[in-house]
Formats: C-alpha cells, sequence, structure tokens
C-alpha cells in the first residue's frame, strides 16, 4: 500500500478521499488553487501546494504543475477525484511516465471510453445492448440531419465527448434539427474542446440505471449492483439511489454481467460505472462508461458496506480485489441527495455567496439492530460555514445520504435530514429536494427520467409567501432579539431594573401594541403584536391568534400560536432573519423604506443574473423586440442562459459584445418603453 498520495481535485470528493486515505495511515497531499487556499480540503491535509490561479485551467486542470507537486512531495500515487483530470487519458499517460501511480484505469481505456462515439462501437463488438442511433465519424449537418430524419423523432444529439449533462439536445421535428445541431455543436466546443456529435433515438420514459464495477489488474472484475438515477433536471443526476426500485434478481444479474463484459472489452482497472438507459419494460441499452468513482458512489458504499475509495487504492496498489462476486451482498436501501447552491425561482441558476451559516443535519437517533448496520445519515460536504461558493468550481454544498432498512425508512430519513439541512448566503435547492423526497410520484418508486419535468408544478410552486407560522416564529425571533439586546444595555447602563431598557413592544403600559413589517422578496407582510390583559396575541393578515412562545440559545424556537405549538429554528445572518420551519426556509427582512425606492427607481435594465461570458447577442441596437425575445446569450459555469425580454420595448443600448466577461448585476442592455 501507498504511504502517501496526492489528491487532484478540491471540494467534497478531495475531502472525501483524504478521510479514507487517513483512516489507512496515508499521507495526504493537497493541491489548490489561489481561490481555495483557506479551503476545506487543504484543512484536511498532511501538505497543501497552490498550483494557480482560481481558473480550473489554471490550476486543477495543469497536469504538469500537479505532477511536479507529486515529485516535490513524495507522492507515490494520484488520486483524480471525479471531473478535472479524472478521464484525461493525456495525464494518466503523464503519470505513467513520470513513475506515479494513476489511481484509475490505464490511459487505454480511458481512452476507449473517452468518446461516447468510440465507446459505442466497441460495446456493439462486445455485443452490449446500444440505443439506435448514429454514431459514426462523419459530422456535415446535412448528413446528420438525414440519419436523425432515418431514425425518426424525437432524437437526442449528443456531444460525443460530453458529461455533466452538458451538451446535449433533444430535437422533437426534423425542421429544428439545424438550430439544435449548431448550438450543441457550440456548446460542446466551449466545455470540451470537441464539438463532435452522435444522433441517438430519444427514449420515452426512460430509466437511468448504472452498474458499479470494479477491476483489478489480476483479471477478476465485479459488479457492485445497480444505481438508479433517474431523477434528473435536464439529464443531471438530483436524487440517486440504490438499489433501483422494483429490480429483479434475473435483470440485476444480466446488466451486471454486460457492464462486467464492457468493462472487460476495454482491459478496465479500478472503479468504473457502466450507464445503461432502461426502458419501462425493463430492456436496457448502454449509454456511456465513466472511468472514475462517481459522485453517487457513497449510496453503494451504504447497501454494501464498502468504502470504494479504500478498494481504489488497494488494486492501484496492485492487490487483488479484496471479494469475490459471490462474496457481495445488497444490505437495505440508500438515497443520495446533491445540495447545491442554486436558485429553482430562478431556473436553478448556480448561486455564488458566503455561506454565513451552515448546519448539516444532526444523525438520526436510532436503535442498531443486532450486527452493524451503516450511520443512518452521512454528510459529504467539501466547505465550512463561512466558506464562499464561487463562480469558479461546481456549486455544490453537499451531499446528503441516507440509509435504511427498507426505501420506505431511508426516505423518512432523507425527508427529515433535509429539513434539518440549514445554509444561509446562497439560494439552494433543499427545500425543492424536500418536495420531491415527499411526493407521491417519488415515493411510489416508480421512476424515469421526466419525473421532475411533469411534476414541475407542484414542486416548484410559486412562492406564496410566509405564512401565519412563519411570520410568528420570525416575530418571536425579532421579539425576543429585542429583548436580550435591552438587557445588555441595562447591564451596559449599570442600572438593570431601569423601566426605560425594556423593548418597547412589552412595554404594557405606554405603546399597547409593536408592529413589524416583514419582507421576503418582493412581498411585505405587517403584523402587529398587541398586548391584552389575557396575554399576548398576534395579528397578521389573515387572522388574530393567541401568542407565546420560548427561543433558545441556538436559535430554536418554540412558539404557541393559539392552540398550536410550532417548532423552527430563526438565525440573524446580515441583519436578515433565516427561518426553518418543517422543512421550509424563509429569509425575512424588516422593511427598509429607502432601500424600497432605490429599487424602483431601477425598473427598466437587464442585469447578468451572475458572473460570465457573453456568447451571443442576438438583437441589434434600435431592435423593438416582444416580450420574452431572446436577448443576449450569457455562459456560465459551463451552460448557457439565455437573456429573454422582461416586457416589450425598444434595444436603446447594448452594453457588451460576444466574448466580453461581465459580472454579476451588471446591465447586458437597456430597454426603453
Ligand atoms: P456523475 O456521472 O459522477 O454522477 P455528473 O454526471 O453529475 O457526475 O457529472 C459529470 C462530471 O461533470 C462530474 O465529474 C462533475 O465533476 C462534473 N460537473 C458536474 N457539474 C459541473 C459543473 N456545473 N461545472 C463543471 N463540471 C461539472
Ligand atoms: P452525460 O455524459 O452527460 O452523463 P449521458 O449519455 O450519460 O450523458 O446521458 C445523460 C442523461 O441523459 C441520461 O441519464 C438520461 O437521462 C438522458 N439520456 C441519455 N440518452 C438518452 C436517450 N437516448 N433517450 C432518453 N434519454 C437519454
Ligand atoms: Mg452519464
Amino acid at each position: 500500500m501507498f504511504s502517501r498520495i496526492l489528491i487532484a481535485n478540491r471540494g467534497e470528493i478531495a475531502c472525501r478521499v483524504a478521510r479514507t486515505a487517513k483512516r489507512l495511515g496515508i499521507g495526504v497531499v493537497a493541491v489548490y488553487s489561489e481561490a481555495d487556499a483557506n479551503a476545506r480540503h487543504v484543512s484536511l491535509a498532511d501538505e497543501a501546494y497552490c498550483i494557480g490561479p482560481a481558473a480550473a485551467k489554471d490550476s486543477y486542470l495543469r497536469g504538469d504543475a500537479i505532477l511536479a507537486v507529486a515529485k516535490r512531495s513524495g507522492a507515490q500515487a494520484i488520486h483524480p477525484g471525479y471531473g478535472f483530470l479524472s478521464e484525461n487519458e493525456d495525464f494518466a499517460a503523464a503519470c505513467a511516465k513520470a513513475g506515479v501511480v494513476f489511481i484509475g484505469p490505464p490511459a487505454d481505456a480511458i481512452r476507449a471510453m473517452g468518446s461516447k462515439s468510440a465507446a459505442k462501437t466497441l460495446m456493439e463488438k462486445a455485443g452490449v445492448p446500444l440505443v439506435p442511433g448514429y454514431h459514426g465519424d462523419r459530422q456535415e449537418p446535412k448528413f446528420l440531419q438525414g440519419e436523425a430524419d432515418k431514425i425518426g423523432y424525437p432524437v437526442l444529439i449528443k456531444a460525443s465527448a460530453g458529461g455533466g449533462g452538458k451538451g446535449m439536445r433533444v430535437v422533437e421535428h426534423s425542421a429544428d434539427f439545424a438550430a439544435a445541431l449548431a448550438s450543441c455543436k457550440r456548446e460542446a466546443k466551449a466545455s470540451f474542446g470537441d464539438d463532435r456529435v452522435l444522433i441517438e433515438k430519444y427514449l420515452s420514459r426512460p430509466r437511468h440505471i448504472e452498474i458499479q464495477v470494479f477491476a483489478d489488474t489480476q483479471g477478476n472484475c465485479v459488479y457492485l449492483f445497480e444505481r438508479d438515477c433517474s431523477v434528473q433536471r435536464r439529464h443531471q443526476k438530483v436524487l440517486e439511489e440504490a438499489p433501483a426500485p422494483g429490480m429483479r434478481e434475473d435483470r440485476r444479474r444480466a446488466m451486471g454481467e454486460a457492464a462486467v463484459a464492457a468493462a472487460r472489452a476495454v482491459g478496465y482497472v479500478g472503479a468504473g460505472t457502466v450507464e445503461f438507459i432502461a426502458s419501462q419494460d425493463g430492456s436496457f441499452y448502454f449509454m456511456e462508461m465513466n472511468t472514475r468513482l462517481q459522485v453517487e458512489h457513497p449510496v453503494t458504499e451504504m447497501i454494501t458496506g464498502l468504502d470504494l475509495v479504500q478498494w481504489q487504492l488497494q488494486v492501484a496498489s496492485g492487490e487483488a480485489l479484496p471479494l469475490a462476486q459471490e462474496a457481495l451482498r445488497i444490505n437495505g436501501h440508500s438515497i443520495e441527495a446533491r445540495v447545491y447552491a442554486e436558485n429553482p425561482a430562478k431556473g436553478f441558476l448556480p448561486s455564488t455567496g458566503t455561506l454565513g451559516h451552515l448546519r448539516a443535519p444532526q444523525a438520526v437517533e436510532f436503535e442498531v439492530p443486532a450486527g452493524s448496520a451503516p450511520a443512518p445519515v452521512r454528510v459529504d460536504s467539501g466547505v465550512r460555514e463561512g466558506d464562499a461558493i464561487s463562480p469558479y468550481y461546481d456549486p455544490m454544498i453537499a451531499k446528503l445520504i441516507v440509509w435504511g432498512e427498507t426505501r420506505e425508512i431511508a426516505l423518512a430519513r432523507m425527508s427529515t435530514a433535509l429539513a434539518e439541512f440549514e445554509v444561509v448566503g446562497v439560494a439552494t435547492n433543499i427545500e425543492f429536494l424536500g418536495r420531491i423526497v415527499k411526493g407521491r410520484a417519488f415515493a411510489s418508486g416508480d421512476l424515469d427520467t421526466g419525473l421532475i419535468e411533469r411534476n414541475r408544478d407542484e414542486l416548484l410552486p410559486q412562492s406564496a409567501g410566509a405564512r401565519d407560522e412563519i411570520l410568528a416564529l420570525a416575530t418571536f425571533a425579532e421579539l425576543a432579539a429585542g429583548e436580550v439586546r435591552a438587557r445588555e444595555k441595562a447591564r451596559a447602563s449599570g442600572d438593570p431594573h431601569s423601566p426605560w431598557h425594556l423593548v418597547d413592544g412589552w412595554r404594557m403600559n405606554e405603546a399597547p401594541h409593536h408592529s413589524l413589517v416583514f419582507t421576503e422578496g418582493e412581498r411585505h407582510t405587517a403584523v402587529t403584536v398587541l398586548a391584552t390583559a389575557s396575554g399576548w396575541r398576534l395579528r397578521t393578515p389573515s387572522g388574530e391568534f393567541a401568542f407565546s412562545g420560548q427561543s433558545g440559545p441556538d436559535g430554536s424556537l418554540l412558539v404557541r400560536l393559539d392552540d398550536r405549538t410550532l417548532r423552527g429554528r430563526a438565525v440573524r445572518v446580515d441583519g436578515e432573519w433565516n427561518l426553518f420551519a418543517a422543512g421550509e426556509q424563509h429569509r425575512l427582512s424588516l422593511r427598509d423604506e429607502l432601500h424600497e425606492l432605490e429599487s424602483d427607481a431601477h425598473g427598466g435594465s437587464l442585469a447578468a443574473p451572475m458572473p460570465g461570458k457573453v456568447i451571443a447577442v442576438l438583437v441589434e441596437k434600435g431592435a423593438r423586440v416582444e416580450k420574452g425575445a431572446p436577448l443576449v446569450i450569457l455562459e456560465a459555469m459551463k451552460m448557457e442562459h439565455t437573456i429573454t425580454a422582461p416586457r416589450a420595448g425598444r434595444v436603446a443600448e447594448i452594453r457588451f459584445a460576444a466574448g466580453e466577461q461581465v459580472d454579476e448585476g451588471v446591465d447586458l442592455l437597456i430597454l426603453e418603453d
């Protein structure tokens, strides 16, 4: 076994790999970009080296700089994590040449699977079933259009070099093909530096079922069962689970054996994932092989009780696989949710900012059954409170993984754990995840990749503003904080008993009520606390209630509203109240009239929703546009975002040209009525 490894990655995966290395007594060398000098993965390492500026291409993608650190630090092997250099055959080859072990498959296997097109040709030969389509070398738009027409619509255009759900376009009609092809090629070129594409029949209501495989250098290859990753948004995984609901034993074996055949066909070594698309009748087709550790590998660890990173290290150091196929067992059920800094209400735009408050769920208490069971709740995270989610990297905050004896138990635990996950400072998908997990569609286990899209209205409800319960919690938090402030002031003034130090609202005999105006988003809500002989009352727009409560030192609140007791937590960050209750998060500020006026005067501009690069300006100065007309295409976080007209008008000014970098909030153009 190695005594020292270098982890060529950042974020949660770098932390997760470090954890296993440390458990095995292996020294950890980290690398980091200038933006990550204080990152969590750096703090977990035994030594760490800066390898360049924030942009990935200047740091985490610099194979030469990383190999130089390996040499300098005496690391014997490099774990690439996922993303970055993990599927880069040149880097794997450079490691071999430099005498450093690449913890992953041989460069040849990466090359063989690196192009989805070439991989499909190989798999065809190995007898693995494929989705009907075209995956040859010809790329002329006319020719591809002809192939798509032959396959029959809908078709899916995919970047051969694609990954992470990027570089894909569904085309419903022949007439839309040319435009979709151009846009797909543009995104593929920008994201992967390679604009070759393939075309597949677009299956309706398919499931994404993938098989974890593992091979060693001694000719052994096993499958560690399946993961169902059907719950996706724009072809990106949102929730993953193992085993797949409804999987029959004979089909599990057939898929496992097909995956092992795929791995053997390319001389695979180490951890890999063979992704299949399955139709509702259970037939399955090869999609691609990911030649690395997968983001969702923890669910496999939870149901098998194995540490896949440990297996990777063992295989890379030349040991045989620890277990044979017959010895592998599935125990219970596991679900993973990807917690992202993104805004579901704004088309899931990544959200950047500083994590002013971060509180991961507590381990759920439960009886340990006879024998040992996995932890019921696991959080894999690369950030701590106070860290920033920057525009440079993937905006993942954490992976939340739960285990249960059954899927129902795992689901319930996931629901509870999501409700306990508190993040302030960036928008997150936590409530959205909670709604999926609680929803009927997911609970039924009747999965397909259209689940989110089909249940959009339920999963992405229009924000209704704070309800009475939330207003009551926020009001109580504000009054309690006011009382604490007043008490502190009294203590400082030397006369703790002076009546003048009581909070205004609580001055029973003077001002018998206290009004507050809370602002959440665009919505303002006034509440009044009234002092009566029988106690406090809260008046909200919908009614009046008896009102009392207690607050704990850690922000926990217990508030009584008539005959109901509400539980929640309130955290004040940057002058705003963040309320967490019943799986919801609300950010309420007390109204500030001045700020109001300013933002009203600010209408009529189109601001960049996030930092990025303008890749196309679709209108000319002076043009008249209708509401909803596409105006500018912005690329940020490797995704294209189209800025559309919020209303009809005339383009008075265009502030940026294609190719220019823009900051968040700057006006891209000016629209006149
Ligand atoms: P997996 O197949 O392991 O579940 P994904 O398919 O979600 O992972 O992502 C594939 C790869 O793309 C991962 O290695 C991930 O690091 C990377 N990736 C995902 N999202 C982004 C992003 N927004 N920007 C850059 N890379 C990303
Ligand atoms: P990536 O490299 O981005 O992960 P994949 O080829 O694995 O690309 O596809 C990503 C997702 O797109 C799949 O999980 C599935 O939901 C969807 N998808 C891919 N191919 C098809 C297809 N032929 N029909 C329907 N959906 C598909
Ligand atoms: Mg994939």
